[in-house]
């Protein structure tokens, strides 16, 4: 029985042609540090990692590379603003559909008198940007925002909700770790101060990834969280205050950033907006084949706009999770049950005591594969 992988929210596979050839490159003809040697493989790794940069400035039209941190995922990239900038006293704003990689450093925040709320969400967990003016304080340091959920695709309005920030002059970090590779991402044209993404998940790079794209502005207010050496000013036992080594400290996962300068250069050969098309079609053929189907309940937006293709069903009366094993044991179907790392996501969709069964699409998804999850769900759910 062959696999049908549904499961790119959490992590994408296959990864871009050319990844794992990049990696192995690496660890068998490269080897060397960056930052920290004068030979010629020293200075391929630093080329390397300087291609990475622009390509992922370009990905996201962002034009400064040495604004651009290599961190390794997102929830560190995340953790980097949430604790670098807020200090006791200050407030937050985010929204009632954020993962955990941002409300567990906002809950640690709390315990040392960093306040936040939550934009209120609908049933389809989109926010409304009108309610925001209301929720801001005087000493609102930061509104920070998942781009799209993992539990239900809700793509939220991230521009205006930049415009808003920007008129105020307030920091707005965007979580793209849902909407990176699967949608244009403009970090300007959204009035975003920071974006964080994951490599692993819509860049098609390796795990242990990831990039933060910082305004030199906010750069600036933000406190290193982790400090060390950075191979640059060596005499000097303080953090660099410069750009991209104030948040680089430490050796870099080479083998992981080899993989991903293959991966973004095949996204930008590829064009995002191709990618986009191509799943926002298969996503209206999940959509459009689950109304017909008995016995489930979506979460989130039924129709194909304003989401990603992050599908939710709910099987009343059903485990959802014993529906995830049965999926896998029966059909070869690849998804994800339970609540996601978002409690606060399932309870603005309802779907918080039970979870949700999670079908997440991806650049390799075909059509044939949808087909065969949607009749799968047929058999599960009305037999
Ligand atoms: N935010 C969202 C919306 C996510 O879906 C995830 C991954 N599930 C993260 C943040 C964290 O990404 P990572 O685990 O790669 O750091």
């Amino acid at each position: 029985m062959p696999s049908v992988y549904l499961d790119h929210a959490a992590t994408s596979f296959p990864k871009a042609p050319g990844v794992a050839e990049a990696m192995g490159r690496y660890l068998t003809e490269v080897g060397a540090s960056v930052n920290r040697g004068m030979y010629a493989a020293a200075q391929a790794a630093e080329e390397t990692v300087l291609s990475l940069r622009e390509e992922l400035c370009a990905l996201f039209h962002y034009p400064d590379p040495a604004c651009c941190i290599l961190t390794p995922g997102a929830t560190w990239g995340l953790n980097f603003v949430l604790l670098g900038l807020l200090r006791p006293g200050d407030h937050c704003l985010v929204s009632a559909m954020e993962h955990n990689a941002i409300m567990r450093p906002l809950h640690a925040l709390a315990a040392r008198g960093v306040a936040f709320d939550r934009i209120p969400c609908d049933r389809d967990g989109r926010l409304c940007p009108d309610a925001i003016p209301r929720l801001l304080r005087p000493n609102t340091r930061l509104v920070a925002l998942a781009h799209a959920s993992n539990v239900s695709g809700t793509l939220q309005p991230a521009a205006e909700v930049g415009a808003i920030c920007r008129a105020r002059g307030i920091p707005f970090l965007l979580d793209a770790a849902q909407t990176a590779g699967h949608l244009p991402v403009d970090f300007q044209a959204l009035g975003l101060s920071a974006l964080a993404a994951p490599g692993h998940k819509g860049l098609l790079g390796p795990q242990g990834t990831g990039v933060l794209l910082l305004t030199r502005e906010l750069a600036q207010s933000l406190s290193p969280v982790i400090t060390g050496g950075t191979g640059s000013v060596s005499h000097l036992e303080v953090q660099p205050d410069y750009l991209p080594d104030k948040f680089e400290p430490g050796t870099p996962n080479l083998p992981g950033l080899y993989g991903l300068e293959a991966a973004v250069r095949y996204l930008l050969e590829t064009g995002v907006e191709t990618i986009a098309a191509r799943e926002d079609a298969l996503t209206g053929r999940f959509l459009d084949g689950l109304r017909e189907i008995a016995g489930i309940r979506l979460a989130g937006p039924a129709g194909r706009d304003g989401r990603v293709g992050v599908i939710s069903l709910d099987f009343p009366g059903r485990d959802n999770g014993e529906i995830a094993f049965r999926l896998e044991q029966e059909y070869g179907i690849l998804t994800r049950s339970g609540l996601h790392c978002a409690p606060s996501a399932h309870r603005t969709l309802g779907t918080g005591t039970r979870g949700t069964v999670r079908f997440s699409l991806g650049h390799s998804t075909t059509e044939a594969e949808i087909d065969a999850a949607l009749q799968a769900i047929r058999a599960l759910a009305e037999g």
